[in-house]
Parts: C-alpha cells; structure tokens; sequence
C-alpha cells in the first residue's frame, strides 16, 4: 500500500513494521495512524474492547482542527474522548474504524490508563501464533474490604490473554460466558445491544451474545465457531487454578481469570500455552465466515 499523508502536517508518513503490527507514522510532527483494532492492541492494563468503548460512548465537540481519514479519506474524523474518562481527544474514523493519535498519545493513553488500574504490571507476552497476535497481560482491580465503611482499598489481579483476529469484525459484537459475577468492564458505562439466541440451546444456556445486527451475528456464530466456544467452556482450562471468563469482542477473543495476588510471582506466561492454543482455534473459527 503506498504511504499515507498525514492529515495533520500533509507530510508523508512511513510505515512502521513492528514485529506484529504495521502502523503509519508521521516523522515530521510525531503522529500516528491506527487502523481498527490497533489502539486496542497497543493498549496495556484494561480490560475490554476500548476502540468500542470509546466510540460508543459519543462523539465530542472540540474546538481541535477537523481532519480527512488518511486511511480512507473520510472527511470529517470524529473527535472522541479515550473512554470519557480522560482529557484525551483522538480523531476517529466512522468509516474506517481508524485512529488518529498525535505525538506522545500511545504513551498518554496507558499512563491514563495505568492510572484507572495503577497496580497493574507491565505487558507479560506478546506473540504470534497462526498469524494471530496474542497478548497475556496482568490487569488489576480495586475494590474495598468494606466493612461499615471502615475498609481500606486492596487489589486484586487478573490475567488476561487475547487473540486477535486477523481482520477485526463488524463493531458491536459480544459474546461472553461468565464464572463470577464480576463485570470485567468495570465502569465504562457500555451500551450492548439486545440479547441475540442463536437458536442452539446447548450454545444459548451458555452465552450470551449480543450485537447490533442479529444476521451478521448469525454469520459469524456458526455451528463450528460454536463448538469451538461450547469445547471450551467444557474442558474449562485454568492458567493458575482460578476461575476464568471467555468472551468474543469484535476484536478478539480474550480470557480473563482471576482473581489472584497480583503481587505473587507466578509464571504466567510459562502456563498459558493450552489457553493460547484454544483461544487461537476459537478465533479460526469465529473469523471463517462461509460465503
Ligand atoms: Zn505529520
Ligand atoms: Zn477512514
């Protein structure tokens, strides 16, 4: 593909081939081009789909130059505000799904982010495997030891892995089966759309779905993506021995287990390899969509 212009300094931007990711760069004022899925990617310390997140929670007005896709030339990119939590503002893509971020907002998003869950470690793994990026990372929760409101805040860990799909799917697909009643999504004030059966009942009893558009999520939930989620959740594989929640965002397939002493040092990433292999084969299956 021939190198994009950046929309902020109309200078050429380079391509920058990381070891799992190819995202555009602008030399001249430090801005980077994203495409659908890799915000979430470059990501570290939080749970959950934040491209979708952040999108759905609005668009905002902003004094900011307005400014062309330089994916795809879509004029005007949104201005969104990361998870609404935060004084961050990128450029948004409604065609592409694409990211504008200037110089320096990789960095300021996981310092926002650090900030949301300040215990969590660094990013644990990174790595391919049949072409689709897998992460493991440790993420971390607050909660109070509340007792008529003389608790303190304690923190409890989570790991998470993610597979990536190769091509992300349509935004507003979820799918997700869940141990402990814990929202992974912690206060991000999601909008999911209505519940979707699959008119399997075995596959209904066990998770649920929900998308913005019931036949495109049909399309992608057939019989052999749902036997990979149903072999799943039946050899209920655990990294350390904790309970676990699988779900399907529509830009990966991501396993949460928890909780555990984020402080302990266990080998995490020496003991993810049966869930990295089944998370791989569930995001095979799922992206396989028959014509
Ligand atoms: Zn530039
Ligand atoms: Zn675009």
């Amino acid at each position: 593909m021939a190198n994009l212009t950046c929309p902020n300094c109309d200078a050429e931007m380079q391509k920058n081939e990381d070891a799992d990711m190819t995202t555009d760069e602008c030399a001249s004022c430090g801005g980077v081009f994203l495409q659908r899925g890799e915000l979430n990617a470059l990501a570290t310390g939080m749970s959950g789909d934040i491209e979708y997140c952040s999108v759905t929670s609005g668009f905002v007005e902003s004094t900011l130059p307005a400014r062309a896709c330089p994916g795809c030339g879509h004029e005007p990119m949104e201005k969104i505000n990361l998870l609404r939590l935060s004084d961050l503002i990128f450029d948004y893509c409604p065609e592409c799904g694409g990211f504008f971020l200037n110089k320096d907002e990789i960095e300021q998003m996981n310092e926002e982010l650090r900030r949301l869950a300040p215990d969590q470690k660094a990013q644990e793994y990174r790595g391919h495997h049949d072409g689709h990026l897998v992460r493991i990372d440790r993420t971390s929760d607050i909660y109070a030891t509340d007792y008529l409101g003389w608790g303190r805040a304690k923190t409890r860990g989570f790991i998470r892995v993610s597979a990536f799909f190769r091509e992300p799917m349509p935004p507003g697909i979820r799918v997700f089966h869940e141990r402990w009643p814990i929202r992974l999504t912690k206060g991000l004030g999601l909008f999911w759309g209505q519940d979707i059966l699959t008119g399997d009942k075995r596959f209904d009893s066990e998770f649920r779905v929900q998308g913005e558009n019931p036949e495109s999520v049909a399309r992608y939930l057939d019989p052999a993506a749902r036997a990979a989620l149903l072999s799943f959740v039946r050899i209920g594989p655990s990294i350390l021995g904790k309970q676990g929640s699988l779900e399907v965002t529509s830009s990966a397939v991501v396993y949460v287990e928890g909780p555990y002493d984020p402080n302990s040092p266990e080998d995490v990433v020496g003991r993810a390899g049966r869930i990295i292999e089944l998370l791989v084969n569930i995001a095979n299956k799922v992206e396989a969509i028959p014509e």
